[in-house]
């Protein structure tokens, strides 16, 4: 598994829930740990599983960077968002661009974890953040689709960089 890069089709694609988690607690966690991992070697602070060419509702997250934590999450969803702020974004499947992003400063999350347990979170500011950029993931939705024009525009020009790229089949993105 490698962290895919804009416009990697799968980045637009919804990614299905996840069912009988018991049974597939060892296969989630080994992919939960993969993608840790990635996150990680990245210096992100979450990732979903479309960005790994999963199409299966789990994210990873640690905004502390602490390594510790419930850190893999299954299913989630925001459940209320109240308000909304507007701060720069970057995301690690667009290397190199970032833009302004409204977000709600609120949310309430309910996700699983490993064990098949619900969870129910409340986030605020950077934290309700993460989440909503990694369930966008899930929904096919990038930073991109969700900027202000001025911030849209600013990225064109990188944006075609990594368009041409990924034709190439170029790695060279990783350096961007
Ligand atoms: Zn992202």
């Amino acid at each position: 598994m490698n962290i895919l890069y804009y416009p990697e089709p799968v980045l637009h694609k919804k990614a299905l829930p996840i069912k009988d988690i018991n049974s597939r607690a060892e296969e989630l966690l080994e992919k939960g740990e993969i993608m840790l991992r990635l996150m990680y070697e990245a210096a992100g602070i979450g990732l979903a599983a479309n960005q790994v060419g999963l199409l299966e509702r789990l994210v990873v997250k640690d905004e502390t960077g602490e390594h510790k934590g419930e850190r893999v999450f299954i299913n989630p969803e925001i459940i209320s968002a109240d308000g909304e702020i507007l701060e720069e974004e970057g995301c690690l499947s667009l290397p190199g661009i970032y833009g302004k992003v409204p977000r709600a400063k609120k949310v309430v999350v309910v996700a699983y974890n490993l064990k098949g347990e619900r969870l129910e979170m409340e986030a605020e500011d950077l934290l309700a953040r993460v989440w909503q950029h990694e369930i966008d993931h899930l929904n096919g939705t990038l930073i991109i689709d969700r900027m202000s024009p001025a911030s849209r525009l600013a990225a064109s020009r990188r944006l075609k960089e990594l368009e041409e790229l990924f034709r190439e089949g170029s790695s060279k993105v990783r350096t961007l």
